[in-house]
């Protein structure tokens, strides 16, 4: 993650922070436009390492952004995922639900997430993904 961090902000695609805590679209390939991501920027583990004032920022940060999104994206719902295998470094998912990818939904999202990275023609458009970028950078400076 502190790699990944680091090309985001190389590439200007560090779309909000406040020097705690930062937020950036998943990384292309992205099985959707709109999947963003609420990383700690410091190397921590897991939300269990926060410090009290930290991870009440993080519940707050979480909710604001997942109302965004909601607005932003039409969607009724924002998937939070934060496994903290593929880096052991505080990292979390926030995923549109969207109504007309069922293939996306619930437990079948893994299966997706899978075949997209498999496949990137599964993926969603670099101009969609560059769009959502510009849409949330505007927005998040606005809400958070
Ligand atoms: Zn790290």
């Amino acid at each position: 993650m502190c790699e990944q961090h680091a090309v985001a902000r190389a590439a200007g695609h560090v779309l909000w922070t406040d020097g705690r805590f930062l937020v950036i679209h998943h990384p292309e390939p992205s099985p959707l436009a709109g999947w963003l991501r609420l990383d700690a920027v410091e190397h921590v583990g897991g939300v269990a390492d926060l410090a009290d004032d930290d991870a009440a920022r993080f519940g707050v940060l979480h909710a604001r952004i997942a109302s965004c999104m909601k607005q932003a994206l039409g969607v009724d719902r924002v998937y939070a995922i934060a496994f903290g295998e593929s880096a052991r470094h505080l990292h979390m998912h926030l995923v549109p639900r969207r109504v007309d990818r069922d293939d996306l939904a619930a437990w079948a999202l893994a299966d997706g997430y899978r075949a997209c990275m498999r496949d990137p023609s599964l993926a969603a458009g670099a101009e969609q993904v560059q769009h959502a970028r510009e849409r949330f950078r505007t927005m998040l400076a606005a809400s958070l």
